[in-house]
């Protein structure tokens, strides 16, 4: 008899952003004139960037052409992405990798839900609450965790680090045991950022208690402030406890195009259950190697396009606009009296309901008041409870009119 994975079972049925389209969809057959702005969703809208395209036109042609096809990639990436990846995300800001300790990727979604493969099934982990879903959710279908509490929303036998207005929405390091931690800097869903003293604490706490921290850093592009730390290993001993993951999907519109990395330091150890430490990186290497052919070699090309002159200049200005938009929403909300967290190294503004209305109240009220559609903070942990995500991914036209809009409904005037 061929049985399921169980775990699977676990997961409830309601997807966040399946239950979105469905309201979205329902309130649209009812009022098909309402002209719906979206802030919902975290994808971007603007076009690839010039100078990517003409590299990827180059690349399809050369696969055209005996003597310039390629057939099967390294697993780990084509040497060209490596060495663009270390000069222009790395070396510049102080910190110096090998190629064999990047890994080429196609996306960070994989990436993050498939690098538990490397450490024991029997490891407790910690996420940020609200946190990104597919951190929790992979590893509930791994089988890490116990049933989900519908009470309150959580699984058990995951630690929660609480992301609140006291703490600045930045997760703290836990009390209890744990041995592997997320941690998304700058964060999604809250938009808010940690600095490189709060960081400097968590690589002191990972090294005490022998933790390795998963870190994701797909939003570095949108950091604004100085003290916020564009990679983990500007941080002193980060390189012996932290894999970092990268994305191409925000900072140069790869959402549709797939293409990441991840950083496995040689110095970065886990433990056999007897104590003795064994290196991350050729466990990786042997994970990619059996499970992965590989990114293609036209979206490899394009991602090395991201780090040429022209692609930095259109990128970032692309980067650039987002961010306009983001505070638009962010300064046109404070001005109607919200209290409005994140949108200055992040993409996403995170926006506390009015007068304690729920999440999914003030969404409902949102779509149908003032056609705009958002994402309910609940949807990402039981503390989003009582806030909701925007996002800076539209036009600026429709973001300037979704907050007018939501400014004219005088919720708190
Ligand atoms: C968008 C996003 C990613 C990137 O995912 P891709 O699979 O590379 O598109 C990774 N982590 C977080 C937190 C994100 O929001």
């Amino acid at each position: 008899m061929a049985h399921v994975n169980e775990h699977y079972l676990k997961l409830p049925g309601n997807y966040l952003f399946a239950t979105i389209a469905k309201k979205v969809d329902a309130f649209s057959k009812a009022h098909p004139d309402a002209s719906i702005i979206r802030l919902g969703i975290g994808d971007v809208t603007r076009p690839l960037a010039p100078a990517i395209i003409e590299a990827m036109h180059k690349a399809v042609d050369e696969m055209g052409q005996a003597e310039t096809f390629r057939g099967y990639g390294p697993e780990q990436g084509y040497d060209f992405l490596r060495q663009a990846i270390i000069k222009g995300d790395y070396e510049k800001r102080g910190v110096t990798l090998d190629p064999d300790e990047v890994f080429v990727g196609d996306g960070a979604k994989t990436d993050v839900a498939c690098i538990q493969e490397i450490f024991g099934n029997d490891m407790r982990f910690a996420v940020a609450d609200p946190v990104y879903p597919v951190y929790l959710d992979s590893n509930v279908m791994l089988g890490h965790t116990g049933a989900f509490d519908a009470d309150k929303g959580i699984y058990n036998g995951v630690v929660y680090l609480p992301c609140t207005p006291e703490n600045g929405f930045k997760a703290q390091p836990p009390a209890e045991k744990v041995d592997i931690i997320y941690l998304c800097n700058p964060s999604n869903p809250t938009g808010t950022a940690m600095s490189r003293k709060e960081l400097e604490t968590w690589i002191a706490y990972a090294k005490e208690n022998k933790v390795v921290l998963i870190y994701d850093s797909a939003y570095e592009t949108y950091i604004t402030e100085k003290d916020v730390p564009h990679s983990i290993y500007e941080v002193a001993g980060a390189k012996e406890v932290a894999i970092e993951l990268r994305s191409y999907s925000k900072c140069a519109g790869f959402t549709g195009t797939r293409c990441s990395y991840v950083v496995v330091p040689k110095a970065c150890m886990a433990y056999r259950t007897d104590g003795t430490p064994v290196e991350l990186n050729p466990m990786w290497n042997r994970r990619q190697c059996t499970f992965f052919n590989g990114t293609p070699y036209i979206i490899q090309r394009a991602a090395e396009a991201y780090y040429s002159e022209a692609g930095q200049r259109q990128c970032l200005s692309d980067v650039d606009y987002y961010m306009n938009n983001a505070h638009i929403i962010r300064d046109g909300l404070q001005a109607a009296g919200y209290t409005v967290y994140g949108a200055t190294n992040s993409p996403y503004a995170w926006v506390q309901t009015p007068n304690g209305m729920k999440s999914w109240d003030f969404f409902d009220l949102l779509l149908e008041k003032a056609h705009v559609v958002t994402t309910p903070g609940s949807g990402f942990g039981p503390h989003g409870e009582g806030y909701l995500r925007l996002t800076a991914f539209g036009t600026k036209e429709n973001t300037e009119e979704a907050i007018r809009r939501i400014a004219a409904l005088h919720l708190l005037a």
